[in-house]
């Protein structure tokens, strides 16, 4: 931190106020009992946990983000931070290239996918404010919530037998002239699909309908798509027609190494940047580029999450083969794998082979959605509560006409809902472990 200590010394140093200090001896109590907390957590690093999307940033962005705490850049205005703004700019232009989005793409980081989808949301409702939005069943349920937040219709269309938008349907509503926007996601957070986005922006296009893609999860594997070697069911064509689309969401802070607080939102047409136009008396003042704050719906943003994602980017690049594009693929083949043990396991069964990185199985029974609820249910509790070498899965529900398509031996009575087990394989080192875990896991089923 050279230049702080430059800082110090063409400033001049001075006395801190004394009512920020504290005495050693509480802060070392304090955090004591915080890591203590902390301790609370499941070991989101580990390869045995394979939950929920949960696991640290790499090590550079933290340090990344620690550096550029002690200036605390605020990205709302070039004042607030000039040299972060710069690279979020850079690393926004990086994630649209890795989308194939053209070169004046408009962009900006957000707290995460959240905002981010509601920007978008809000940017659609302005192209047709008399027209409403559709998103299939699978969708986050933030685009739902979020079209009520904005007074916007929201159509959920049914998902085919691979929880896909169903086209089909999805022809059907657009036909009737009164969609604006369709929403579909490249990577469900439920089961890791990817909507037929080829197909989809080609029929939204005949009807005048405009694409957003939700690829909060996804959206790094778009890298993968563009390697010689895709894997088995990677449907690539779909990862490559996301540069079609209006608008995109994608989370540096799922499958980019990052903190939490990193989102980003990309806009194909620049032109929409007018939506956002505001008049503030008082932020911006040193320069007349374009200040990241007049594209944004947030005003303070972390600088350092800018810094972050830029140091990382220049570590681990947006590479099919290298960086970020090598990990996503070693993502994939760790899903392959899980499904390959779980299909030569001998109480356990595939649900539906996984798209991306997150694989759904159950165990094999022969009864009721309900009795496959109480094994599913035991099965995942059993393998978190092992003193030895605990595995943590997570549940997911699907309706039980469904599952039953799915899954051998279960019928569909006596439940409406059933679980399955689900894993999100989203850390490299999945790959190497996932056989002996799906081991584990089936020796554990047949008991
Ligand atoms: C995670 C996720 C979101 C929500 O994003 P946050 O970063 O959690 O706010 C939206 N859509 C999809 C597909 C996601 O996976």
């Amino acid at each position: 931190m050279q230049h702080l200590d430059d800082w110090e010394q063409s400033w001049g140093t001075f006395a801190r106020h004394p009512s920020l200090s504290a005495a050693p001896a509480r802060i070392d109590d304090v955090f004591d009992r915080y890591l203590e907390r902390l301790g609370g957590n499941y070991p989101f690093h580990h390869p045995r946990y394979a939950g929920q999307m949960l696991k640290p940033p790499h090590p550079v962005a933290m340090a990344a983000y620690m550096a550029a705490m002690r200036i605390n850049p605020n990205n709302h205005a070039l004042d607030g931070g000039p040299p972060t703004s710069a690279m979020e700019k850079e690393v926004v232009a990086d994630l649209a290239h890795m989308l194939g989005l053209p070169k004046e793409t408009l962009g900006h980081l957000t707290g995460g996918g959240t905002v981010a989808n509601l920007e978008a949301l809000w940017v659609a409702r302005e192209q047709h404010p008399d027209r409403g939005f559709v998103c299939s069943e699978a969708a986050h349920y933030t685009h739902t919530r979020m079209a009520k937040v904005l007074g916007v219709r929201m159509d959920t269309v049914p998902t085919d037998a691979h929880e896909r938008i169903d086209l089909n349907a999805l022809e059907e509503v657009v036909q009737k002239g009164d969609v604006g926007t369709v929403v579909l996601t490249a990577g469900t957070t439920g089961l890791g699909v990817v909507d037929p986005i080829a197909d989809a922006i080609a029929l939204c296009r005949s009807h005048g309908v405009r694409v957003h893609v939700d690829a909060a999860y996804g959206g790094f594997f778009a890298l993968a798509a563009q390697r010689d070697d895709v894997p088995p069911n990677f449907p690539a064509a779909d990862f490559a027609a996301i540069a079609e689309a209006d608008s995109v969401v994608i989370d540096p802070h799922k499958h980019g190494l990052q903190p939490y607080g990193c989102g980003c939102v990309l806009f194909r047409d620049p032109g929409v940047g007018t939506v956002y136009a505001h008049d503030s008396p008082y932020t911006y003042f040193t320069s007349d580029d374009l200040h990241l704050g007049e594209i944004s719906l947030e005003c303070s943003r972390p600088g350092a999450a800018a810094g972050a994602l830029w140091c990382t980017l220049q570590i681990l690049p947006l590479h099919p083969t290298d960086g970020v594009g090598a990990i996503v693929h070693t993502c994939l083949e760790a899903a392959r794998t899980w499904a390959a043990a779980v299909r030569e396991a001998s109480a356990l069964q595939l649900y539906m082979p996984p798209t991306t990185d997150i694989v759904a199985y159950a165990p094999r029974i022969d009864g009721s959605a309900a009795d496959l609820n109480t094994a599913s249910r035991g099965l995942f509790e059993r393998a978190m509560t092992d003193e030895r070498a605990p595995i943590f899965t997570s549940l997911y529900q699907v309706p039980a006409e469904r599952a039953t398509k799915h899954l051998e031996g279960v019928t569909p009575v006596h439940a409406d809902q059933v679980s399955v087990l689900r894993s999100v394989l989203m850390k490299p080192e999945h790959r190497s472990y996932a056989a002996s875990i799906v081991d584990r896991l089936n020796a554990w089923a047949e008991a």
